[in-house]
């Protein structure tokens, strides 16, 4: 008798429940080999005042068990609850979102009968960090953190998928154009480690015309590695264009754990009416069974779904008169699957998952830290004054011997000196202060300055060092500067 694996499994809300019965009916009835342990998570546990949306029990089995198939779940509205899906990828450290999106023609409607697109989206970082502010009555603020790290893993992953799956191409989105220094690290990243890949193509695209291709001609696109929220926004497109948001799983994979779930929420207006399709999260648990090497397993319940699919039995997102044959539930599609277990699609692509998984370990092993010097500093001014003109003569009577104003820009706009009267400008100003000879300063240097800026009465609502790195300077500059 084999052995079973354990994993921690939650129902979720809306959906989630019903997706998940028919999901593990699947499984098991496959024969996968499984323990499971339950926890609860989402809606019910952030109203019980659980921030997090998640119980502390609940991460013991999820480290204890490392597999976690999890349903969609509802985050209730409002600024106190945290996203749950954020926090366990970044808790458990799943860096890497793998989304295949697949066409499954002519036996489920879409626009592109050639599609077969695994988007690896970056999970950790990005705008999804979470650190947002608001500084002034008018301006908030989200950060985007792109590390050389988080690139190097994310990127490395892409390709090390794309060559364990016998994939031919790896395409890089960014918007490096405009985010020269984040996106531009996520493209540089994407050269270097490319280069050590000669058997796979690799292009880059800048985002935007990127996902008008991919929305357009997805079938030129093979694995597409990206940012966060552009993997997020993108994943949900690629799919979508498969036929429903309902036919895509995903996996997010760390080092030490994984999580498998759909791509899509909990749908809450189709919930407890057994309607929702299935297909995401079975997807998912297909991927989960080849991730813990119950390969065999995966490709008998792949082909019994895609024999479903063929066989036009469908559920009421992707069921279309004269293309499927049957409109069912979520219950009767799982029946669906189970009796056609042991069968293989006869036009679509026969899944074969290797009997032992290849886990895909990525090492980040030199990290140097590089020679830094802060040449000057960016304050940050909450100020409601009449001109840029005006707040700019009275900021120079701060300057110190070590810290002399050069420009002050509006949204990243100049507007002082010599700035222009159509300039639309908030009460949010950075004012950039620079050591004349280009020499380094110090923190005496900044907090004297500061000091200055206060007493001549300014709010100053946070500041941000000018720095180089081995020479090189680490800050963009304003635009017209
Ligand atoms: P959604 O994905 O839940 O639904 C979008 C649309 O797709 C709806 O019209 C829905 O009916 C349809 N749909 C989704 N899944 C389907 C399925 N399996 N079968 C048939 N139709 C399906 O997105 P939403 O409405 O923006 O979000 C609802 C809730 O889900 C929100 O609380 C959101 O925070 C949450 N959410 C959770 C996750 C997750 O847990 N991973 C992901 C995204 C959204």
């Amino acid at each position: 008798m084999s052995i079973k694996t354990p994993i921690t499994v939650a129902y979720g809300d809306g959906i989630g429940p019903e997706i998940m019965r028919a999901t593990l009916d699947i499984l098991f009835a496959a024969g996968a080999q499984l323990e499971l342990e339950e926890i609860e998570i989402g809606e019910k546990v952030y109203l019980r005042g659980i921030s997090a949306g998640i119980e502390d029990s609940s991460w013991e089995s999820l480290r204890r068990t490392k597999v976690f198939l999890k349903a969609p779940i509802t985050t209730p509205q409002g600024s106190g609850y945290k996203s749950l899906n954020v926090t366990t990828r970044k808790t458990l450290g799943l860096y890497a979102n793998v989304r295949p999106c697949v066409s499954y023609h002519p036996f489920v409607q879409s626009k592109h009968p050639v599609m077969d697109v695994v988007i690896v989206r970056e999970n950790e970082e990005d705008l999804y960090a979470g650190i947002e502010h608001r500084q002034t009555s008018e301006v908030y603020q989200c950060l985007k953190l792109i590390t050389r790290p988080g690139c190097e893993k994310i990127v490395r992953y892409a390709f090390e998928y794309a060559r364990n799956n016998n994939r031919k191409k790896v395409t890089c989105f960014t918007k490096d154009n405009i985010m020269k220094m984040t996106d531009g690290l996520f493209h540089q990243v994407f050269d270097e480690i490319g280069a050590e890949y000669p058997e796979l193509e690799k292009e880059h695209w800048i985002v935007d015309i990127g996902a008008a291709k991919l929305a357009d001609t997805p079938e030129v696109f093979d694995v597409i590695v990206m940012p966060n929220l552009y993997g997020d926004i993108l994943s949900d497109v690629a799919a979508q264009i498969t036929g429903s948001v309902g036919l895509a799983g995903s996996a997010n994979i760390g080092d030490h754990c994984a999580m498998f779930e759909a791509i899509h929420g909990s749908a809450p207006r189709r919930a407890g009416q057994n309607l929702a399709n299935p297909s995401g999260l079975l997807l998912g648990g297909i991927m989960m069974l080849n991730h813990i090497g119950q390969g065999h397993i995966a490709s008998k319940v792949h082909n019994a779904w895609l024999k479903t699919m063929e066989d036009g039995i469908h559920t009421y997102d992707i069921f279309k008169e004269g293309t499927s044959k049957e409109k069912v539930g979520t219950k009767e599609f799982a029946q669906a699957v189970i009796a056609r277990l042991g069968e293989k699609p006869s036009q679509l692509k026969v899944a074969d998952y290797p009997a032992e998984s290849k886990k895909i370990h990525v090492e980040i092993k030199n990290r140097p830290r590089l020679a830094k010097e802060t040449i000057g500093v960016d304050v940050f001014i909450n100020w409601d004054g009449p001109s840029p003109n005006d707040l700019g003569d009275k900021l120079a009577t701060c300057n110190t011997e070590a810290l002399k104003l050069v420009v002050i820009s509006n949204r990243g706009v100049k507007v002082y000196p010599d700035g222009m009267p159509e300039t639309f400008c908030t009460d949010h100003w950075r004012c950039r202060f620079e050591q004349p000879e280009g020499k380094a300063v110090t923190h005496q240097d900044i907090i004297d300055l500061l000091s200055n800026v206060s007493k001549a009465g300014f709010d100053f609502i946070k500041t941000e060092n000018l720095c180089t790195f081995e020479g090189k300077k680490g800050y963009s500059l304003a635009q017209g500067q």
